[in-house]
């Protein structure tokens, strides 16, 4: 769209059959506005560019921060991030790659959408794999974009129940696995027994304590070769937190929803 003033000189007379083409089929201007050329330059920019409803409307602006609206704002809407986004890959649809979340993002900011079951299937599919950072020409940070939408779906009850289920698990077992505490020392070397005091604390977290079972021992085995004194909190270690920064639990939200009954649980042709 910057370089819309520019196309006329690119294209010359060809630029106005496209125009009646574009004019036959899209008679309203709904499909891309602005992108075949700026006719008049003040008007149009101020017509098609993303600004508009934040001007006309400050009133119903719903603020994610300053730092995040500039993430969302700084968004040339140019696609790129289609290449390598998973979710988009098995879906095909816009809504459910990166450029699309930014989108539904800012019509949460302009207060032109509210948090909906609908809107929590398209920030939820988002795997956070990063990759649309990697790819994006603007630098967007996407994936934080997303989780401050996530965020807003949890506080209007939007958490999947899935994710309910996680949140569960983590409060009443201190894991996301769903399983007991005291398995969580299972995987200890019987030699190793953690000490009430020491000068460093090793905390293992719930992958290393339940699911990759080769973790635990070799880092114990490297603590002995320095010469550490350590020890670690055994059964009364805790999740982390990932998770729930993960799904936008923060801090008093509301954790369980009534509100995601009829939550899609299939992923393409996958089931959830
Ligand atoms: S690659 Fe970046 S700038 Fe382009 S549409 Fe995606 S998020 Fe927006
Ligand atoms: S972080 Fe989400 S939106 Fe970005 S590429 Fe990965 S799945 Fe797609």
């Amino acid at each position: 769209m910057a370089k819309s003033p520019y196309i006329r000189g690119e294209l010359g007379e060809a630029l106005d059959v496209m125009k009646q083409i574009k004019k036959a089929l899209d008679p309203n201007n709904i499909l891309n506005p602005g992108k075949m050329g700026f006719d008049d330059s003040i008007k149009d920019i101020y017509e098609n560019f993303a600004f508009k409803p934040l001007i006309e409307r400050p009133a119903e602006i719903q603020s994610f921060g300053q730092a995040l609206d500039n993430e969302i704002m700084a968004c040339i809407m140019c696609g790129f991030c289609r290449a390598g986004c998973p979710t988009y890959g098995e879906t095909s649809l816009e809504s459910i790659n990166a450029r699309g979340r930014v989108i539904l993002a800012y019509h949460l900011l302009t207060g032109r959408l509210e948090p909906s079951k609908e809107l929590a299937e398209r920030f939820y599919k988002c795997t956070t794999c990063l990759n649309c950072n990697a790819v994006c020409p603007a630098g967007v940070k996407v994936a934080d974009i997303i989780q401050a939408g996530r965020v807003r779906l949890v506080r209007a009850g939007y958490l999947p129940p899935v994710d309910q289920m996680l949140m569960a698990s983590i409060e009443r077992d201190g894991n996301p696995f769903g399983e007991a505490r005291e398995k969580r020392t299972e995987i200890y070397p019987t030699e190793f027994k953690p000490k009430e005091k020491a000068p460093t604390l090793l905390y293992f977290g719930c992958v290393a304590s339940y699911q990759d079972l080769n973790i635990v021992p070799s880092a114990l085995k490297i603590m002995k070769e320095a010469h550490v004194d350590f020890t670690s909190l055994g059964s009364k270690e805790y999740c982390c937190g990932y998770i729930d920064f993960l799904v936008g639990v923060r801090k008093n939200s509301k954790v369980v929803s009534t509100r995601m009954s009829g939550f899609s649980k299939t992923w393409g042709s996958r089931k959830l």
